[in-house]
């Protein structure tokens, strides 16, 4: 099962690819592999396509998938998956009660902190139920001398917001040392 950062690793490309998750990135690498010439399976469990954008970009996103040759399922959710060991294909089962294989399975159903394992409890810094950092509106964690950006702080998960929210995170963790802070603006809001 290959993550979008490891598939980037593979040596050949399958002749049929199956990718679980319709968001951002399942489109992204439905659309690019079908493009490279594999037969593309891109399993939705919602009803939609990225299903933070409005109906009408699914539409747009479903349509240009659909004629760059990808096979959009959407409303099926994977129940299992496993290899087949007589033929080494990937299986998998669907709560319709249907199967697809593929040779290769990317699996694009979201990221999530790794934060787990590193202790931060003892340190008063609190986490949310899904693992991200806690923080405030200038990213200050709650324990003293802390801040968190990017997406372990729960924002949006896009480079784009990443500049900015580093200039802002470094001003006020040097403002207490006397670093010039006037040219930062405030936290964006809206
Ligand atoms: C396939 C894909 C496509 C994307 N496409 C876009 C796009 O087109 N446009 C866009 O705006 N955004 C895109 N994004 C999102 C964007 O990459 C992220 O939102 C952005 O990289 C977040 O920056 P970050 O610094 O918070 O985290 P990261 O870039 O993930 O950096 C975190 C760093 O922390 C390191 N790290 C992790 N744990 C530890 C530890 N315990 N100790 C020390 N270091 C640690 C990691 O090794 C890593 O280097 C995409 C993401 C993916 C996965």
């Amino acid at each position: 099962m290959w993550t979008s950062g490891t598939i980037l690793e593979l040596q050949r490309m399958p002749e049929r690819l199956l990718i679980l998750g319709g968001g951002y990135v399942g489109c992204e690498f439905a659309s690019m592999f079908a493009i490279f010439g594999s037969h593309v399976t891109l399993l939705q469990g919602p009803d939609q396509l990225l299903p933070r954008e409005d109906a009408d970009i699914d539409a747009a996103v479903s349509e240009v998938l659909t004629t760059q040759g990808v096979d959009v399922r959407v409303g099926v959710r994977a129940t299992e998956v496993r290899r087949d060991a007589a033929t080494g294909e990937v299986v998998v089962l669907l709560d319709d009660g249907s199967s697809v294989r593929g040779e290769e399975l990317l699996a694009a159903t979201g990221r999530s902190p790794v934060t787990s394992e590193l202790a931060l409890d003892t340190t008063g810094v609190e986490l949310t139920d899904r693992g991200f950092v806690v923080v405030d509106d200038h990213l200050r964690a709650t324990a003293d001398y802390v801040w968190a950006a990017g997406d372990v702080a729960g924002s949006p998960q896009a480079r784009s917001s990443r500049p900015f929210r580093w200039r802002c995170s470094v001003d006020f963790s040097m403002r207490p040392y006397g670093t010039p802070s006037s040219r930062t603006p405030a936290w964006p809001r809206g």
